[in-house]
């Protein structure tokens, strides 16, 4: 099927979608490619071309696309309770028993958990929280926020707020007030000619602290980062770096919100980031892998310091006002403790380890290809970005037009990544297996052999 065919899936997707990330006049002109099943690390669109998908969807779809067991704890659940909602002192079975299963597995001590349904309303609920809370400890001057340039942490107008992108920012009259943005640690493009991962994280923690004292330390809530930057291009923090940006923190009594929402559940070979890169958080943004994307949902965890207080303040009409009908969604629920239990039982955090040494020693080995400027990651998930001179490290103009070509290029190839900038993004399924993880990379580096012969 295609575009040009009345009445094809293509020809009526252009005319009713307005889509998301996507240029609206191009996909005018070229339309969509209609994924029709999935099954394992593979989806397989409309005409029957089968792809790898080597980014778990959008970075999870962590246990594969075609798990019955989530297909039956969706039905069970539908069956019994399809919907209640947890507000004015209502529960249900699956909100309670994945709240205390994320109490249980959290890496450091966390209190409660409050469930939203995307990583943006996490964020965002995040935000009003902190503003909760300054209100109720009666400091309604400490409610800024610091994140990080190319950090990513959602769309809505307080999570693209947070997020440290000049596409979420620009035509959306954004950042709000109050938010701010410090550098972002790729020490590869940001680090000074000789300056060691070392010295350079000591910049950034230096750095965050003239901003801290700029702003005045009385006026900072606090500080939002991804363990590893996804969306911003995948960003490996150089060594020492949440280290000396944790110092700082404690200095200035900032509370720290660790956004898991890719590296959660097993992405960087531990069950969370913050325990690859020793982060001890007051707060924990959850979703992506938490249900596999099989259905929306997402987590607040906070702990006591953040709980306490907002426990005290009743708003004016004596409650918490805040929360969204699907909040804690029982079937979304189900789904997403079906999850975990297979994460645990198949030992994927394991095999993300596993194979993501697999994964990062196949890709180190496209450093020499003569249009590679970095490779970086950890686990399963990575980075391979791209340059035109990798001495000067010169990026392709207009920027990102190589990276998408190469992507396009893998595409063809039946293997489906992600270009994000100048960057391939690379964040297979945690069941990947090593024969998949041999073809992501031989794929790539056809893709770039293609790309550097049409140059
Ligand atoms: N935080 C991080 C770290 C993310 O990667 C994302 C999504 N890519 C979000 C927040 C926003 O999540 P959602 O798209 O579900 O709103």
């Amino acid at each position: 099927m295609t575009l040009h065919q009345p009445n094809s899936l293509e020809a009526r997707d252009v005319a009713y979608q307005l889509h998301p990330y996507t240029n609206a006049r191009r996909h005018e002109e070229i339309g969509p490619i209609v994924i029709a099943k999935g099954d394992g690390v593979f989806v397989e669109d409309v005409d029957g071309k089968r792809y790898l998908e080597a980014m778990a969807g959008l970075w999870s779809v962590a246990v594969g696309f075609s798990e019955p067991r989530l297909v039956e704890a969706a039905s069970r659940q539908m069956a019994k309770l399809p919907f209640y909602h947890t507000f004015t002192h209502k529960a249900h079975a699956p909100a309670i028993e994945l709240a205390e299963k994320l109490i249980a597995m959290a890496p450091v001590s966390m209190s409660k958990v409050h469930f939203t349904s995307s990583g943006s309303e996490a964020n965002d609920t995040i935000v009003k929280l902190l503003r909760y809370r300054a209100n109720a400890l009666g400091q309604p001057e400490k409610k800024g926020i610091i994140s990080r340039i190319k950090g990513y942490h959602g769309v809505t107008l307080a999570s693209a707020s947070l997020t440290g992108l000049p596409n979420n920012h620009n035509a959306f009259d954004l950042p709000m007030p109050g938010v701010f943005h410090t550098m972002c640690p790729h020490h590869w493009r940001e680090g000074r000619e000789g300056e060691s991962e070392d010295a350079f994280a000591t910049r950034c923690a230096e750095e965050l602290e003239a901003l801290i004292e700029r702003e005045g330390a009385e006026t900072i809530a606090a500080f939002i980062g991804e363990p590893v930057m996804g969306a911003g291009g995948v960003i490996v923090p150089p060594a020492t770096y949440w280290e000396k940006i944790q110092a700082v923190l404690k200095r200035h009594d900032i509370l720290l919100i660790a956004d898991e929402v890719i590296c959660g559940f097993g992405r960087t070979g531990q069950m969370f980031g913050c325990e690859t890169y020793g982060i001890e958080p007051d707060i924990m943004t959850l979703s992506k892998a938490l249900s596999s994307s099989y259905l929306p949902i997402s987590a607040v965890l906070i702990n006591d310091r953040v709980y306490q207080p907002v426990a005290d303040k009743s708003g004016e009409i004596g409650t918490f006002g805040h929360g969204f009908t699907a909040s804690g969604h029982p079937v979304a629920a189900a789904v997403a403790l079906e999850n975990l239990a297979i994460i645990e039982e198949r030992g994927l955090v394991a095999n993300a380890a596993a194979m993501g040494e697999r994964l990062q020693a196949g890709l180190a080995g496209l450093k020499d290809h003569p249009l590679v400027g970095e490779v970086r990651g950890v686990g399963l998930i990575a980075g391979i970005e791209l340059v035109t001179d990798k001495g000067a490290k010169l990026a392709a103009q207009p920027p990102g037009s190589m990276a998408a070509k190469a992507f396009g290029l893998i595409q063809e190839r039946g293997v489906i990544l992600r270009a994000i900038g100048d960057t391939l993004a690379v964040c297979p399924p945690l069941i990947v297996e090593a024969g998949h993880i041999d073809r992501i990379v031989q794929t790539t580096r056809e893709g770039l052999d293609a790309l550097a012969a049409s140059m």
